[in-house]
């Protein structure tokens, strides 16, 4: 028989798989003899079950009945007696954690009679109401399905009528009637009565929660988080204890470490007088945790115990939530906790520093999308002013934005292209669409560990909660902040760093790790310190774990000096296609056009030095280092003016009687030639080379050249010779005779010997499956993954991603665009077979990638596996790329900070969206860059 329900004692932190985050820490608590309520866990292969067939393992209800018969058993009470009864709590709990985006049923076991055993003396009686209309509440949204809103507003309009802010100071009576109100409300709703049955309200919680996988909200989530969808979740059911007893109970959470900056101290939020819920939902402002140890010393004094126990075991910080019942405390849930991308770099440096972990695990501990949101700028402080809102600095960073007061307008007004913060009185899980769409998120109410702040953290977005000055008045669409009102559409800049927001758009200022990066990457000091040093030193960790080489893709010397300030080992793709535009486009035209062989050479001569001091810039930038230099690629139309715009001028001309410029006649007439219907597949590339005469010519020796002033000057260049878009071997045979013919005459012409490697991009799915023919002839390959991408696809990779990727994405037939991170299975696989080809062929094969996945952190790691020597991305990239090359080599030989507790509880941000690129799109960059990009 299969087992689908474990007891807290039978589980431990390695199984989360089976029970969920949740339920393997609460194992793990016990173990550790914590004071833990008892409880069981059922399994998230029962959940999966009941997703994919409909209904649950036939076993499952008589297991939960046995292991809820143990807990009575331990308690000496049932479920729902009518005498001082049993009650549970009916929790979910994934693998992965997803705050708030599943269902939850409190106070199960609690019906008409029940509720008079509990609330049997009369200070216990208006907690017993309390407790009950909670279950109402939550059960009828949760598992009868009403909405949530109409329960909202039955408490509001009591609540108004005691003149009374929130719901601490109903009495018996209010409650009751509350209870009753309720009730009737699921009844005409649900058409049924509220069950009264204690093993039907947990048979019945525990499907919704199994349900609620398959949430709107929680699948949004998995999409964003990269989580897969076939996990299920698996369902704590744990005996309640209550933190709304009176003054000597309460509910809180506790970091060990500030998740938002790493520093080690007490932080979260304590809230007496309530149940967990009241503290995460941020309705009532919670006090900080120090203030504990004033409210209740002894329990105090037990919890720092438990977090330093905690943090001791888990070698990592720990989120706890905790409940007081009258003096006695009792740890509800641990997990390792989420944070900040700089509390992560700071705390995995610190726990090194300490000898908690080897610093090749605090590797381990971080990502190259933390990274990469480090390097985006701040706000300029001297610029700032004063603020008009001060709150809690719940998820740091810089964010400029349209003020918005519901998640609807956030993403309506995203989806136009505006950038706008959500500011709410406190979030719920279905504000979720709006955070996703927003830069920042604001919150009146709420601390540390409010919704808002632990989801805005888990998705790097800025937020600031808790901002009490904040009136918000969502019927007006306005806010007022003292004498201030606010407005829908007003522009503001939030500073999660801080906790300050300030009216319109602070300017910016770069990012202290940004600027470390462009000092060259040495060892801070000064105010930068606390954020840098860890970054500094994980860097060191990671450039010394790494196999692969990074390089960048770079074509101008100022691209190249700041990717080798970046730590870029030389350039992996420097497109030459830049270098014929601008000034130089008259001189291009004038090579397209040309009528003879003179004038087309007289064009070529004339670009000749143009090129030449091109490369020698770019070598002099990277002398010492290979330069992977690669010839034209794009059609040679793309230097031509617009065929429309250039008839339509035309036309105008002829219109008003004057003739057209002759020049205008010609250039149309050879655009009008060259026009191609899918130009990505005419003729560009090593086509290009072979059928323009004199092109490839001019190129090679401009760069032979470059490289003869190089070494007169003293310098150590490595330029080496890439031809782009091979298909087959004898086309690069061809441009390798015309290379070799050029470099044989500028060594003879110069005296000095030019000897540059020749190799092709493998980016057409032919040239994969025929790489061992190619490599005869390549001295190195370099995948372009961006063109390898959309012919093995057939996607144009210019049109598609807003054409029909978002549809793509919701229908799930990919998780993340394959333009972005390397698609394995297709793709990836022609990789493979280039690489195993290649190799065979010449062992010493060089072999890097150049495409846009060279600098995305999954692909990084693909690109590891496979055996490649080097990625090159663009230079914004290149720490990004540093690191996951690092992380990549330890995760592979299986090191123990990847097959540990700590790097598993970290899956969920090393799967995240690809980093975008500080002041560039990241995903965007696989366009071929146009002519008039570089306008
Ligand atoms: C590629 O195709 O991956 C590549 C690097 O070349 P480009 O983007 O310039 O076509
Ligand atoms: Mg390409």
């Amino acid at each position: 028989m299969n087992t689908y329900v474990y007891d807290f004692a039978e589980g431990s932190r390695g199984m989360d798989d089976l029970l969920g985050n949740k339920g393997a820490n609460l194992a793990e608590m016990v173990r550790m003899g914590l004071p833990v309520p008892p409880g069981f866990t059922i399994t998230t292969e029962a959940c999966r079950t009941f997703l994919t067939t409909g209904a649950p393992p036939v076993e499952l209800r008589p297991q939960i009945r046995d292991h809820l018969a143990v807990i009575e058993g331990a308690a000496g009470k049932r479920l729902g007696q009518a005498d001082d009864p049993l009650l549970v709590s009916v929790r979910s709990g994934a693998r992965v954690s997803m705050p708030g985006m599943m269902e939850t049923v409190l106070d199960v076991g609690l019906n008409d009679y029940s509720v008079l055993g509990l609330g049997k003396t009369p200070d216990r009686e208006r907690f017993a109401w309390d407790s009950y209309r909670r279950l109402v509440q939550m059960y009828g949204s949760t598992v009868m399905g009403v909405e949530g809103s109409l329960f909202a507003e039955v408490l509001t309009r009591v609540e108004r009528q005691h003149h009374t802010p929130d719901d601490s100071r109903l009495d018996v009576c209010d409650l009751i009637r509350i209870t009753e109100a309720f009730k009737d409300l699921v009844r005409e709703r649900a058409g049924r009565e509220f069950p009264q049955d204690p093993a039907d309200q947990l048979w019945e919680a525990v499907l919704a929660v199994f349900a609620s996988w398959n949430g709107d909200r929680a699948r949004l989530y998995r999409r964003r988080e990269r989580i897969p969808d076939d996990l299920g979740t698996a369902v704590t059911v744990q005996t309640m204890v209550f933190g709304n007893f009176g003054p000597d109970s309460g509910s809180g959470v506790a970091f060990t470490r500030d998740p938002a900056t790493g520093r080690p101290g007490v932080y979260g939020d304590y809230l007496p007088s309530a149940q967990g819920e009241d503290v995460v939902s941020g309705v009532r402002n919670t006090v900080p945790l120090q203030e504990l140890a004033t409210l209740d010393p002894a329990s105090f004094a037990q919890l720092r115990e438990h977090m330093a126990s905690l943090e001791a075991h888990y070698r990592d910080l720990c989120d706890i939530e905790f409940t007081i019942e009258r003096g006695r405390l009792w740890m509800l849930q641990t997990r390792v906790g989420k944070r900040t991308a700089q509390a992560a770099f700071s705390i995995a440096s610190q726990l090194a520093d300490e000898g908690v972990i080897t610093p090749r695990q605090a590797l381990g501990r971080v990502d190259g999308a933390g990274l990469a949101q480090l390097m985006f700028p701040r706000f300029d402080t001297t610029a700032a002013g004063s603020a008009v809102a001060r709150g809690i600095p719940a998820s740091p960073g810089a964010a400029v934005g349209a003020v918005v007061f519901d998640s609807a307008e956030a993403v309506r007004r995203a989806v136009a292209g505006e950038k706008v913060v959500l500011v709410r009185s406190e979030t719920t899980a279905d504000d979720l669409p709006g955070m996703v769409a927003a830069q920042a998120v604001l919150t009146s109410h709420g601390g540390k560990t409010s919704h808002a702040a632990v989801v805005a953290r888990g998705m790097g977005k800025v937020c600031v909660c808790g901002a009490e000055g904040v009136v918000v008045d969502v019927r007006s669409r306005c806010f007022t902040a003292g004498d201030l009102t606010v407005s829908e559409g007003t522009v503001i800049s939030v500073d999660g760093s801080r906790g300050l927001v300030h009216m319109g758009a602070v300017p910016m200022v770069e990012s202290d790790v940004m600027r470390y990066f462009e000092g060259g990457g040495q060892p801070p000091d000064g105010a930068a310190q606390e954020c840098v040093r860890p970054v500094h030193r994980i860097l060191q960790q990671a450039d010394a774990a790494r196999r692969l080489e990074v390089r960048a893709n770079a074509d101008t010397p100022h691209d190249a000096a700041r990717a080798r300030r970046f730590g870029a080992q030389g350039i992996g793709l420097c497109r030459t296609e830049h270098m014929f535009l601008g000034d130089r486009r008259p001189l291009v035209e004038a090579m397209i056009l040309a009528e003879s062989a003179a004038d087309r050479d007289a064009a070529l001569d004339a670009l000749l030095p143009r090129q030449r001091s091109d490369f020698i810039g770019i070598l002099e930038e990277m002398d010492g280092l290979p330069v992977t230099i690669r010839l034209l690629d794009p059609p040679l139309h793309e230097f031509l003016p617009d065929r429309t715009e250039l008839a339509v001028r035309m036309a105008r001309d002829e219109a008003l009687g004057t003739s057209p410029d002759p020049r205008d006649t010609s250039l149309l007439a050879a655009v009008t030639r060259m026009h191609e219907e899918n130009p990505m597949l005419g003729l560009r590339g090593v086509r290009l080379g072979l059928v323009v005469p004199g092109l490839v010519a001019m190129q090679v020796r401009a760069i032979a050249e470059a490289v003869v002033a190089r070494r007169r000057a003293g310098g150590a260049p490595r330029a080496e010779i890439m031809v782009p878009l091979v298909d087959a071997v004898e086309e690069l045979r061809l441009v390798k005779d015309e290379v070799d013919r050029v470099l044989a005459a500028v060594s003879t012409e110069t005296g000095v010997a030019v000897e540059c490697p020749v190799g092709t991009m493998i980016e057409l799915p032919r040239a994969a499956l025929t790489a061992g023919r190619i490599a005869g002839d390549a001295r190195f390959f370099s995948f372009g993954t961006n063109d390898l991408t959309q012919t093995t696809w057939g996607f144009s990779r210019d049109d598609v991603e807003s054409a029909f990727f978002s549809a793509y994405l919701d229908k799930g037939v990919f998780a993340v665009s394959p333009f972005e991170t390397i698609d394995r299975e297709g793709v990836g696989r022609l990789v493979r077979i280039a690489v195993a080809e290649g190799r065979a062929t010449r062992p010493d094969l060089e072999i890097g990638v150049c495409g846009e996945h060279g600098g995305d952190p999954s692909s990084v790691h693909f690109f590891h596996e496979v055996g490649l020597d080097y990625v090159s991305c663009s230079p914004f990239r290149v720490p990004v790329a540093r690191l996951e090359a690092g992380r990549a080599a330890l995760s592979a030989a299986d090191d123990e900070s990847f097959g540990d507790f700590g790097d598993r509880m970290h899956a969920s941000t090393r799967t995240r969206l690809s980093p975008a690129i500080p002041g560039r799109g990241g995903a965007d960059d696989h366009r071929r860059p146009r002519p008039d990009a570089f306008g």
